[in-house]
């Protein structure tokens, strides 16, 4: 019962696939309603929110560009009653040579990973505080939150970014009892690393290095987006942790 998220409603960004749409499914077979968002239409997460029993809502919108997160607030709540649960996982990865980097890659990454989190978590908050919800919010950090990574400046910066803005939430939001905490997922088998995957030589140095001995999937989330999603973890905020198979202790 600690973990029953009955009558909860859980917004999360980047339900189309990989770990979002895995998280999505952990949350929604725990008792709360979807509602999912992403810059395109996400039939799969829909059918498979569906069969948990669990209402779906989806709001496209594309976190790249300027963007509403009042309105987005707006809808979910008109869809299913407030939120109680934020789950900032929407994100992009841009690789290119340090020297190389554009700025337009820069930009698009920093806006989808960071800028939209801190919007859509600030939005949020506010109906938090105004309807007095013991809400939670749940951002998805990476290892390159503590590492910096190889051609991919614009990710790392976000990544670290997002432990900062964890924190930063955590201390603002503990007052009226919304936590804040991050999950850094190691590497996953998902579209975001299908480039590392495919890579013969990257993929054999990073599975070799997995204590684990493989790679994450989505499902290997679903315990820790519960965990800080329900009221049960009320003293717990502002954390960053890992879930990566061990990689960080290797
Ligand atoms: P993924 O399958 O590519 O999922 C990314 C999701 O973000 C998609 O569902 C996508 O939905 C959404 N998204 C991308 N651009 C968007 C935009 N402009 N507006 C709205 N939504 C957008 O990759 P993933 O691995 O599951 O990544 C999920 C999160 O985990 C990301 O924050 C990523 O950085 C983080 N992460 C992944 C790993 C890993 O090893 N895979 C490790 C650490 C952290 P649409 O296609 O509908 O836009």
């Amino acid at each position: 019962m600690l973990f029953d998220l009955s009558g909860k409603v859980a917004l999360v960004t980047g339900a189309r696939t990989g770990l979002g749409q895995g998280m999505a499914l952990a949350l929604a077979r725990a008792g709360a309603d979807i509602v999912a968002l992403g810059s395109s239409p996400m039939p799969d997460t829909a059918e498979r929110v569906g069969q948990t029993g669990r209402r779906f809502h989806a709001i496209v919108v594309d976190l790249s560009k300027a963007f509403d997160a009042n309105a987005v607030v707006a809808e979910a709540a008109a869809a299913f009653g407030g939120i109680d649960i934020l789950v900032n996982n929407a994100g992009i990865i841009r690789r290119a040579d340090l020297l190389e980097y554009s700025e337009n890659d820069w930009d698009d990454v920093i806006d989808v990973n960071l800028k939209a989190a801190f919007l859509l978590s600030q939005a949020v908050a506010r109906q938090m505080v105004e309807t007095k919800r013991a809400g939670r919010i749940v951002n998805i950090a990476s290892m390159l939150t503590f590492q910096g990574g190889i051609r991919v400046p614009a990710y790392s910066a976000s990544k670290h970014g997002i432990a900062g803005l964890t924190k930063a939430m955590a201390n603002e939001l503990a007052p009226h009892g919304i936590t804040v905490n991050a999950i850094a997922p190691g590497y996953m088998a998902t579209d975001n690393t299908e480039a590392l995957r495919s890579d013969p030589d990257r993929n054999q140095q990073i599975s070799a290095r997995i204590p684990m001995g493989r790679w994450g999937t989505p499902d290997d989330l679903a315990t820790a987006v519960l965990f800080f999603a329900a009221p049960a973890s009320s003293y717990v905020t502002g954390t960053v942790l890992p879930v990566d198979g061990g990689w960080l202790v290797r």
